[in-house]
């Protein structure tokens, strides 16, 4: 999977630097990542046995500024798909236009059967074996599947250890107590729900009739699915790990979140049908938001998808087959480098804050944050429009375009 997850970014560079002629250096350059590390170290485990992890640590690309992207904890995690999340950082960054490369880490691991003195020695060791990319200036990590705010304060504390200093800013997503930013933890659903915002506009839609499918009912899928229920929309399904809910009359998001939190899952709630992740994908539905992992709309069942607008909450959710099908069908994608780039926005504001030891109240954070999505958007529509490209093509476009200028600007050292 991570193999096919990095020849999809890889085609995606290639196919869209070709159209628009881009430095041929350049897209040598990205399609290699510039930094990669491999760790296997030991962690204790409760019963006193020893295990061997394998993590990654993978800075794709620091032409615009450091590496930065999240942490995964998740047992099939693969260094090819941290080479392919670390690409599709740099290209995020640069959609949005903050001062940042692309980076990602990852650690074989399954963290939902590890204690939490487990997680937190397997999170300080990972946190020393990889602590020669990681600084301020060099290299920012942040939480992504299977990560959360507690393990973001503990790689802190440790990086911190060494230098014989608090270093906040080495990492985002952590806790406010330990300065972290108001607004971090929900930003990406927030900006998943800014970008339904602006393409309800854009298409004419009223967001309080329109229905939605959530794929994933983490930090993403959880915090999209609350905020477009409180604009109006009507959240029909919502699915993780284990399968997924539905009710066409709309589901009780607060009852549900508790639900998943007694048991563990969605399935089982109240009021709601038990559906496989197969056809939560192929629902009737406005707005269908992927909030889980990648390669989930394939060539395969992308044909089955009646969505009339994705929104791709997850990075890499549809292969680049299945995405040609959804755009033959009609069906709108905001691409995964827009459409959840709130969380890494949010994280440039939280690493702004943190340097200067400066900080700001939720709202101030919430309005800077849909102040560059909005500008992102409307740039991404612009050129769709004026190139007569699907919005994946035209993100692409925005971003190769800006990392080419900045490569050459830089030129080639020595
Ligand atoms: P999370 O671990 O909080 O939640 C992931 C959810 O997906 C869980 O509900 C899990 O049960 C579900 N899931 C896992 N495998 C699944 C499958 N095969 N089918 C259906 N559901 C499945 O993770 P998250 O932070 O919400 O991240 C979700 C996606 O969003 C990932 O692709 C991640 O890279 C991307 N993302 C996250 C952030 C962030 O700030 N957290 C930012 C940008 C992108």
């Amino acid at each position: 999977m991570g193999e096919q997850a990095l020849e999809n970014v890889r085609k995606l560079i290639n196919d869209v630097g070709d159209r628009i002629n881009i430095d041929e250096t350049c897209r040598l350059r990205l399609g290699e990542c510039e930094r990669e590390l491999t760790v296997h170290f030991p962690v204790k485990m409760d019963d006193g046995e020893v295990k061997v992890f394998t993590g990654f640590r993978v800075v794709h690309n620091d032409t615009r500024g450091p590496g930065k992207g999240g942490i995964r904890y998740h047992p099939d995690v693969t260094l090819d798909e941290v080479r392919a999340l670390a690409a599709l950082m740099t290209l995020k960054t640069a959609v949005v236009n903050i001062p940042y490369g692309g980076a990602k880490g990852a650690v074989v691991c399954n963290p939902k059967v590890l204690s939490l003195g487990e997680l937190e020695r397997l999170t300080r060791r990972y946190a020393v074996e990889i602590n020669i990319l990681l600084g301020p200036e060099s290299d920012i990590p942040a939480p992504d599947v299977g990560t959360n705010p507690q393990i973001m304060a503990w790689i802190m504390d440790t990086y911190s250890m060494g230098k014989g200093y608090s270093v906040p800013a080495v990492i985002t997503g952590k806790p406010v107590e330990i300065g972290g930013s108001k607004g971090r933890f929900g930003a990406t659903g927030r900006g998943c729900m800014i970008c339904a915002l602006l393409i309800a506009k854009h298409l004419g839609i009223n967001l309080k009739k329109t229905t939605v499918t959530v794929q994933g009912f983490g930090n993403v899928g959880a915090t999209a699915a609350k905020l477009l229920a409180r604009e109006g929309c009507r959240v029909i399904a919502i699915s993780d790990s284990k399968g997924g809910v539905y009710n066409p009359k709309g589901l009780e998001l607060d009852g549900l979140l508790a639900h998943k939190r007694e048991t563990g899952s969605v399935i089982g709630f109240k009021d709601a049908e038990t559906i496989t992740n197969a056809e939560l994908l192929g629902l009737q539905c406005d707005i269908l938001v992927p909030a889980a992992i990648e390669n989930q709309i394939v060539k395969a069942n992308a044909a089955s998808v009646k969505a009339r607008v994705i929104i791709e909450g997850a990075n890499g959710p549809t292969t680049p087959e299945a995405h040609e099908i959804l755009c033959d069908n009609g069906i709108l994608v905001v691409p995964d480098i827009l459409a959840n780039s709130g969380g890494v926005i949010v994280s440039y504001l939280e690493w702004v804050q943190s340097l200067q030891s400066f900080f700001w109240d939720e709202a101030e954070v919430n309005d800077y944050l849909q102040r560059i999505m909005t500008k992102a958007f409307a740039e991404v529509l612009e050129i769709s429009q004026q190139e007569k490209v699907d919005m994946r093509a035209a993100a692409y476009m925005l971003a190769l375009r800006r990392l080419a200028v900045a490569m050459a600007m830089r030129g080639i050292f020595p």
